[in-house]
Order: structure tokens, then sequence, then C-alpha cells
């Protein structure tokens, strides 16, 4: 754990804060003493792991990679990370994010932008860019992202690793941020199929804390060995003929394809949203949601509080300075979605099309067993490109967020040599999704 923490501060500029330590060093030391007096330690104990810096962990500074929240200590553990806690695992920091998980590329954040770890020059995706880049340069073993409309998958595509999103409600988001509440999942970030399946399992469950979330039942190391049921996969033919797809990437997934085919599993060819409209009624939903949740960020209860001339002011001065330009712009799209005279034409189309992606994708599941689909359609931007150009960072989002729309299951697998691909199934049917992970290796 020492070694682990070194590297971190190392490399403070992928990293949120080091406050992790002396808890990190105390837990280590007890897992050190059991085995020293020959007891016999579990899967987990021992292990360091990552957090994104939107998880409770009573004690310690969760900031949400923002001003605003920047000296916010927790007051108490979100469900998903005290479950690890138990299992023995070891907290060795909180991972640098876009602020709120307001992003694609983990540059909207006070701590300077995340790093690719196999191109420097490239960003390392978002929004939970830190844990992605932390787990591919093995500082930890796993790490606790985030994932509203892609922001465990992508970053994982982006950093060659293993990224899932499991079913909505599998996991308790409580004690996570909220961002888009309809949306959020809690989601691990590992090296191989079987670490995420180890981590997933210890998180899973119904939490009275979290009124969305369910039982369900573990998944099995020899279950998922077992691939005879996979019979049909299915592809979305418009994301792979799209004018915006990059050609490699394009190809790579192309050659996936008739991999499958030789190993004798039907593919079919499927309708789906075109990208504007996935990629427009998440954005709608999303800032609607969002602009909702921060609106208790007022520096009342949280955070940094600028007083000014009343509390009106007060509120307004604390919001305006502390938010970044990517929030703000987030918080006044959602109210405006919201607001009189536009919610009816905007925010309520938006709801009745995310219906329509979901009964589209309950048809598919009827057909097929394993929709498959590149993580992104182009490759990571370089530095500095995203924050000049928001529109055509919403738009790299456009393969994720019909899957956050639709509540299901997906797992980011490596894929080639430019992003991952993306493997989902119907609703609570995570475990087919690591079955289809291990029938690709
Ligand atoms: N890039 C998407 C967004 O900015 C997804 C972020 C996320 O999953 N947290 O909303």
């Amino acid at each position: 754990v020492t070694e682990k923490l070194n590297a971190l501060k190392a490399n403070t500029h992928n990293t949120v804060n080091s406050t992790l330590d002396d808890l990190a060093l105390d837990l280590a030391t007890k897992v050190d003493a059991k085995i020293a007096n020959g007891e016999s330690i579990g899967l987990l104990e021992g292990i360091p792991f990552g957090i994104k810096d939107v998880y409770m962990l009573q004690g310690t500074t969760t900031t949400a990679s923002s001003d605003l929240l920047k000296n916010y200590k927790s007051a108490y553990t979100a469900t998903a990370i005290q479950k690890l806690l138990d299992a023995g695992a070891i907290p060795v920091v909180k991972e640098n994010c876009d602020s709120f998980g307001h992003g694609s590329s983990s540059e909207n954040t006070i701590f300077g932008s995340v790093k690719n770890a196999i191109n420097p020059n490239l960003v390392g995706g978002g929004s939970s860019g830190g844990s992605a880049v932390n787990v591919a340069k093995d500082y930890t073993v796993f790490s606790i992202g985030g994932d509203t409309g892609g922001s465990v998958r992508q970053p994982a595509g982006y950093n060659h690793v293993y990224g899932l999103k499991p079913t909505y409600g599998r996991i308790s988001r409580y004690g996570l941020m909220a961002y888009a509440s309809s949306t959020d999942c809690v989601g691990p970030i590992a090296k191989s199929v079987e670490d995420i399946r180890i981590v997933l399992n210890v998180m899973s469950g119904k939490d009275i804390k979290d009124q969305t979330s369910y039982a369900s039942a573990e998944i099995n190391a020899e279950n998922i060995k077992d691939t005879s049921e996979i019979k049909s996969v299915g592809y979305f033919k418009n994301f792979i003929d799209s004018d915006a797809i990059d050609p490699k990437i394009k190809s790579d997934f192309l050659s996936t394809i008739e991999k499958i085919k030789v190993k004798g599993i039907e593919v079919k060819e499927l309708d789906f949203f075109q990208s504007d409209i996935l990629v427009s009624t998440y954005y709608t939903l999303a800032m609607a949601e969002t602009a909702s949740n921060l609106s208790r960020l007022d520096g009342s209860n949280y955070g940094n509080r600028i007083e000014d001339k009343n509390l009106k002011e007060s509120y307004a001065i604390t919001r305006s300075e502390n938010f970044s330009e990517e929030t703000k712009r987030r918080i006044v799209g959602g109210n405006q979605v919201l607001s009189q005279g536009f919610s009816d034409e905007i925010y309520l189309k938006s709801l009745a099309l995310r219906d329509a992606i979901s009964e589209n994708f309950e048809d598919d599941f009827k057909d097929v067993d394993i929709i498959l689909s590149p993580v992104t359609p182009s490759t990571p931007p370089e530095i500095g490109n995203s924050l000049k150009d928001p529109h055509a960072m919403y738009l790299s989002d456009a393969y994720t967020v019909g899957f956050s729309l639709g509540q299901l299951p997906t797992l980011t697998v490596p894929q080639g040599t430019e992003t991952g691909l993306q493997i989902t199934a119907a609703k609570t049917n995570d475990e087919l999704v690591l079955k289809f992970a291990n029938f690709l290796k």
C-alpha cells in the first residue's frame, strides 16, 4: 500500500488528494497483522482501490473536482464503498474527474486535465478519467467510477481497460453525488472480467437507502465460463455506417463481428435511433435532472460560501464563482427545458423519446441475446479540444447514452487500438454481459 500511495503522489495530476493515507495505512496494517497471525484473508482484503471523487467516504474530502466542494468533508460513507470496506479492500485515493460528472474528457476539473494512459497528449476520457487511468497504469487494482451517460465505459475504452455500467439499480446510489438520478450508476473499472465480477458481486444488492435499488443473485465464476446459451448478436447498422465513425474504429468493430460469425453465432443488423436524437434526448434529461440536483449547492449547507449583500446575492455569487463553465451551461440549459413554455416542447418530448428508446431495446432483445457497439465513434481528442468545443464533446457520447437511457447493463472491453467494444444485454442480465466478454477472449 505504501508503494501504491507513493506512486499516486508522484502522479497527483491524475488524482485528487492524499487524505486517504492514514486510513489506507491503518487498514493495511490490520491486514498485515492478520496475515502475521496466520489468519486467512478474504479475496478483496488488502487490495488497493481508487474512488472517483463523487462518492462519500466519511471523514475524507469529496470535491466532485469542483471549487464549490473543494473543502467538503463527507459526513457519511456511500453504500457501495462501505461494502468494499467491509470486504477488506483498501481505498488509496479519490480520483480526478469531470466536475459533478459533467464531461467526457476529465478536463472540466479544478485539478488539471487527466492524461491518457497510452498517449499523454490525449485526454484520459471522462468523466471517470482518473479512475480509468489509475487502473490502466496499475496504480489501483480496481477503481469505482460513476456512469450516467458513459463515464465509466468511455474512459475504460480510451485507456484499454474493462469498465461496467451495471443495470440501473443493481448497485445502490446512496452516497454517490447525484448528477442525473434516473441514469446514475455505480460502475467498477478493472483489468479483467473476473475482477469486474468480484467487485460487482460485493457492491450489488437492495439498499433501504436507495429505493431504486434491487436484490440480485450473485454471479458465479463458473457460470460465466459456460457461454453455450449465446446464440445471436445484433449491432446497430446506422452506428457503423455513420459518416462520423473513425475508419479504424469501424474496421476493428467489423473484424470482431467476423470473429463472432466464425464461432457460429448468428449476427443481425438492427435499426436504431439516429445519434443526434440519442444525444439530444440524453442531454435534455441529464441537464434537467442536474439543474434540479445541484440546486441544493448554494453555500448554505455544503461547500464554499461567498457572502454578499443579502441571502439571494450570496447564493448567486457562491454559485457563479464556484461552478465551472460547463456545469453552469448545464444548469442554465436544464432550467430552460424545465420552464414554462419550453417543458412541453422539449422536456416532455424527451421523456417520450426515452420510452420509445427503451421499447426499441425490448424488441431487439426478443431477437438477439447481446447488442454490440463501439464505445465511441471517435478516438480520444487531444488535451484542450473538448473545452473549446463542447458540442463536439456531446456528440462523442453518441454510442453510450442510449444504453444509459434504457438502463441496461453494458460493459466496455478492450478492442483494437482506438476505443473499446461495448457489450450490452437486456435489463438485469448483467451475468450475460460478463459471459459474452469471456466468450470473446
Ligand atoms: N459525458 C456524459 C455527460 O457529460 C456522461 C457523463 C457521465 O456519465 N457522468 O453527461
